[in-house]
């Protein structure tokens, strides 16, 4: 199955796009994990991309059209994965288009009211990448992982001021890929309020019936 995940920032993408990879056991791919990796190593990219991700600005798009391109030539993810992340832009969905076949979209909806307060209360543990919520989902000890240990983070693109320049960013740029999607019939709509395993049960229910 090859999935990508669509919807605002702070949709709970990341989070349910991890569940999906470990129930039905296929890599996860997340672009924003991949340039926070780049720009906490120093590199040539986590250089280029640094001032966009931290403005509230997607990256460039050749710069993750070409980490995409060389990712998939991987032989791991021949036979799925799911996208957190990607694409987010109609010329990333172009490029992928040209690179592979897309079984469905899962588009998680949630009302942009929501958004703002979701995404300035989350917490998360640079280590093994777990995901709090201040609000929903704490961790037992304040400030530190449940499962490592380490001492969680607030994302400085999860501040507010920046969170709603990545919210105008995604009404811009990446809301049109809702359309084209759905002209393709390969997006499901799935209701992002509730329980985390609630959603996840509407997922399954849409992923089983793929198969
Ligand atoms: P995320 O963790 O998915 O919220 O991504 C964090 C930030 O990384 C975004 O706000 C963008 O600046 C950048 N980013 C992640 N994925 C992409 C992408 N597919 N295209 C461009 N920028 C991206």
């Amino acid at each position: 199955m090859k999935i990508i995940m669509l919807g605002p920032p702070g949709a709970g993408k990341g989070t349910q796009a991890k569940k999906i990879s470990k129930k039905y056991d296929i890599p996860l791919i997340s672009t924003g994990d991949i340039l926070r990796k780049e720009i906490r190593e120093r590199t040539k990219i986590g250089e280029k991309v640094k001032e966009y991700i931290n403005d509230g600005k997607l990256a460039p798009d050749d710069i993750v059209i070409a980490i995409i391109k060389e990712l998939l030539e991987k032989s791991d993810y021949k036979n799925g994965y799911v996208f957190d992340g990607f694409p987010r832009t109609l010329i990333q969905a172009f490029e992928l288009d040209k690179l592979d076949v897309i079984n469905i979209v899962l588009y998680i909806n949630v009302p942009f009211k929501e958004l703002v307060n979701r995404l300035s209360s989350r917490r998360n543990c640079p280590k093994c990448g777990k995901l709090y919520n201040l609000v929903f989902v704490p961790p037992k000890k304040k400030g530190i992982c449940d499962i490592c240990g380490t001492s969680l983070i607030h994302r400085e693109d999860d501040k507010e001021e920046i969170v709603i320049k990545r919210i105008n960013t995604y009404h811009e740029q990446t809301e049109p890929l809702i359309n084209y999607y759905k002209k393709k019939k390969l997006l499901e709509e799935i209701n992002g309020i509730g329980k985390i395993e609630e959603i996840f049960n509407n997922i399954e229910n849409v992923l089983e019936n793929l198969k």
